[in-house]
C-alpha cells in the first residue's frame, strides 16, 4: 500500500523515447484518419441548379461534395458557366442536370463532355412526366426563338413537386451508386429516408390546399405549373419568355387579373420585380416572392404552399 516506495523517477532518454512513440502514434493516427475520411476522395459532384443539389446533398451525405453551377438568384434561363466552375467541373465524377429545357445546360453540354469525357451524366428528369410551358396572355402574338422559355418545349420547372422530387431523388441514387459501388447501400438507406419524407410533404401540401375554393394564382415568370397541376390549381402567367412585357400584354394581364380578382403577383428572386409591382399596384394588390430555387427544398415548398392558400383565401 505503500505507494511513494519503489522507483518513480523516469530517466530522461526513456522519457524522450516515450515522447517520441507518443507523437509518432499521434501522427499515424492522424494519417489513418485522414486516409479513412479524406475530403479529396469524397465524389464530386457538379449539380446544374441549387435545388437538385438538395438531392445529392441527402441521397450523397458525407460522401459527396457538391458544387453548384447557377448561383442563388442566377437565371438558369441565361446562365453563363464562369471558368472556374468548368475547372471544376473538370474534376467532377458526376454531373446531375435537370435536363428539361434548361437552357443553359443545352447549350453548354457539349462543352461539359468536351471537358470531362469520364464525366458522368445524371439527368435528374428521367421517369418524370413533362408538361407543355403554361401559355402568357400574348405568347402567340410574340416572336418566338431568342426568350428563355422557347415555344413548343416543355415546362423546365419539373423539381417542384414531391412526386418528381421523389423521382429526382432515385435518379441521383442509381448514378452516384454507379459511379460509387461501394457505398450503394449507404445512398440506398439515404434515399429511403428522403423519400418517406418527400411523401409526406406530399400529403401536407394536399391537405392544405384541399379546402380552397379559389384555386388560382398569378406568377409574373411561370415556374410553377407542376405544381399547380399536382394540386389542381391553376397558374396565371404574366409573362413566358423572360423577356419584359409589352404595355399591350400588361394591360392584358391587368385586365385579367381584375376578372379573376387577383391581389397577389407571385414574384421570383430572379427576375426584375419592377413589372410585378406595377401590375400589383393597378390592381390594388401586393407582390409575395416565392423561390423555385430555393436549396432548401422542402421548407422552401412549405413556405411557397403558405404564400399560395394566404393569397387565394
Ligand atoms: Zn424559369
Amino acid at each position: 500500500m505503500d505507494t511513494a516506495s519503489g522507483s518513480k523517477v523516469i530517466s530522461p532518454i526513456v522519457s524522450f523515447r516515450i515522447l517520441n512513440a507518443l507523437l509518432l502514434l499521434l501522427i499515424m493516427i492522424n494519417l489513418q484518419g485522414c486516409s479513412r475520411v479524406p475530403t479529396s476522395r469524397k465524389i464530386q459532384v457538379v449539380a446544374s441548379i441549387e435545388p437538385l443539389a438538395y438531392f445529392v446533398d441527402r441521397v450523397g451525405g458525407d460522401r459527396v461534395s457538391v458544387s453548384v453551377m447557377v448561383p442563388p438568384g442566377g437565371n438558369p434561363h441565361s446562365y453563363e458557366p464562369t471558368p472556374k466552375q468548368m475547372e471544376r467541373l473538370g474534376r467532377a465524377a458526376l454531373f446531375v442536370k435537370a435536363g428539361s429545357g434548361v437552357e443553359f445546360e443545352l447549350d453548354w453540354m457539349h462543352r461539359f463532355l468536351d471537358l470531362n469525357r469520364t464525366l458522368a451524366v445524371c439527368d435528374a428528369s428521367t421517369g418524370a412526366p413533362l408538361i407543355p410551358m403554361t401559355i402568357s396572355e400574348e405568347e402567340h402574338e410574340e416572336p418566338s426563338g431568342t426568350g428563355s422559355h422557347r415555344h413548343g418545349q416543355d415546362d423546365p420547372h419539373f423539381w417542384l413537386t414531391p412526386r418528381n422530387a421523389r423521382t429526382i431523388a432515385a435518379n441521383v441514387e442509381r448514378s452516384l451508386s454507379t459511379v460509387d459501388p461501394v457505398n450503394r447501400t449507404y445512398y440506398a438507406a439515404n434515399r429511403a429516408v428522403l423519400d418517406k419524407e418527400l411523401q409526406e410533404l406530399d400529403a401536407e401540401i394536399r391537405e392544405r390546399l384541399s379546402g380552397l375554393k379559389n384555386r388560382h394564382f398569378l406568377v409574373f415568370h411561370p415556374a410553377w405549373g407542376y405544381y399547380a397541376g399536382e394540386y389542381g390549381l391553376e397558374q396565371i402567367a404574366a409573362e413566358a419568355e423572360g423577356k419584359t412585357l409589352t404595355p399591350v400584354q400588361m394591360t392584358k394581364v391587368i385586365e385579367k387579373a381584375r376578372a379573376e380578382r387577383i391581389r397577389v403577383v407571385f414574384v421570383s428572386p430572379q427576375f426584375s420585380t419592377t413589372q410585378a409591382e406595377a401590375i400589383a399596384r393597378d390592381i390594388g394588390g401586393v407582390t409575395v416572392m416565392v423561390d423555385p430555387l430555393s436549396r432548401d427544398y422542402q421548407q422552401n415548398l412549405r413556405k411557397a404552399t403558405t404564400a399560395f392558400v394566404r393569397s387565394m383565401r
